[in-house]
């Protein structure tokens, strides 16, 4: 009996020992949990106070909300080499996990192709992660016919666009939807106008309505087309500039009066559609880029020039993926309120009211 009672309390201790050691190690394990679901944050904070010390700024960064568009697809109008705002845009809807098919002007188109085949673009088409921008499809497209009855017999039988067909708005928008089905983004960055170098007192009625056709009515015949296939809360960008709504003498042909009814128009869609689709139109007005187009026009320099001197963000030029990531969360869920806008992606430049380097105000 003895023995037995001093087993049972041997083995009583045992047990109460095997539950202290137990209640050790579990206060061990939440007190590790808690030291490293801190850990990250002492790093931060102690990251920043070495630069702090070093004299720079910190830029913390709250895990969980970033742009994320996997799962989803864009169409991007406006891209034939990587020195534009599509070819950029297309890259960060990529970066953010979007799949991007693109509609290429039909003239471009094969000089487009051959490129990006000898890989004059592979450069240019590395991702962060180290993956290659890919396009799911290149459809041919101009963006100033709506319907095959529309387009002229000139064009039908010019050789630019021998080789090609189902290149208007109606019929790409149907062939987009047999290969992909239900798309979230639509693109529009493109723009023609042809007598652009002239001022807006020498243009022709030919070249204005030229320069409204191709730069404004597309992007309403795209939303017109593409809207009914597009996923509810999906979204439209489009481009436009400063010359909208100030002067900048220079951009004529009638190209001011086009960004100014893109503008208008935005805000007109963004109700139309957003009623009947439940989709978002923004569209964004760039500062200056030296891209294909804008080299047309004659001046670009000048003005990349210029908006270096003169507009708040100063110390480097604009750059075109700055533009292709305002797109991309614009285009995404956290943009979930915006429509009918027109967002500044510019250095700053439109709010200046006067020239810093203006001669005039010189001693
Ligand atoms: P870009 O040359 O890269 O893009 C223009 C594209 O439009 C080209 O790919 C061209 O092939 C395409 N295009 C022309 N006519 C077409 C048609 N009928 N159908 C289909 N495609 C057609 O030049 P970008 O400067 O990147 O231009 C993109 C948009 O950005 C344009 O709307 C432009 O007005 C706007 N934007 C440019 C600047 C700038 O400084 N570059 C500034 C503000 C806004």
């Amino acid at each position: 009996m003895a023995a037995s009672n001093e087993n049972e309390n041997e083995n009583e201790n045992d047990l109460k020992d095997l539950k202290r050691r137990q209640n050790e190690r579990e206060e061990r394990t939440n007190a590790m949990a808690t030291q490293s679901a801190s850990f990250a944050g002492t790093r931060v904070r102690a990251n920043a106070r070495a630069r702090a010390r070093a004299g720079t700024r910190t830029v913390r960064v709250h895990a969980g909300l970033s742009v994320d568009l996997k799962g989803k697809k864009a169409f991007v109008a406006g891209v034939a080499d990587d020195n534009g705002f599509g070819w950029a845009i297309s890259k960060a809807l990529q970066e953010a996990g979007c799949e991007v098919i693109l509609g290429t002007w039909v003239p471009a188109l094969n000089i487009f192709e051959t490129s990006y085949r000898r890989g004059k673009f592979d450069e240019s088409r590395k991702l962060s992660d180290g993956r290659m921008m890919e396009f799911a499809k290149i459809y041919p497209m101009d963006a100033v016919f709506d319907t095959l009855d529309d387009v002229p017999e000139d064009v039908a039988t010019n050789k630019r666009y021998a080789g090609n067909t189902k290149w208007t708005v109606s019929e790409v928008a149907k062939c987009v939807q047999e290969d992909f089905g239900k798309i979230d983004i639509l693109v529009h960055s493109l723009a023609n106008g042809p007598e652009v170098a002239k001022p807006l007192l020498e243009t022709s009625r030919k070249g204005y309505l030229a320069a409204v056709s191709a730069s404004s009515y597309s992007n309403v015949s795209m939303i017109q087309h593409f809207g009914p296939l597009m996923n509810k809360g999906g979204a439209c960008i489009s481009l436009t500039y400063l010359a909208s709504e100030v002067v900048i003498p220079g951009y004529g042909g009638g190209m001011s009066s086009a960004k100014a009814a893109l503008e208008s128009d935005t805000r007109v869609l963004a109700y139309e559609a957003g009623r009947k689709w439940g989709i978002r139109v923004n569209t964004i007005s760039a500062g200056p880029l030296g891209s294909r187009a804008a080299k047309a026009i004659g001046f670009i320099d000048k003005m990349i020039n210029y908006s270096l001197t003169n507009a708040p963000l100063n110390e480097k030029p604009l750059k075109a993926i700055e533009i292709g990531n305002a797109t991309a969360f614009l285009c995404s869920p956290l943009a979930s309120g915006i429509t009918g806008a027109t967002i500044y992606v510019d250095n700053g430049l439109n709010i200046m009211g006067m020239a810093q380097d203006s001669r005039s105000t010189e001693n």
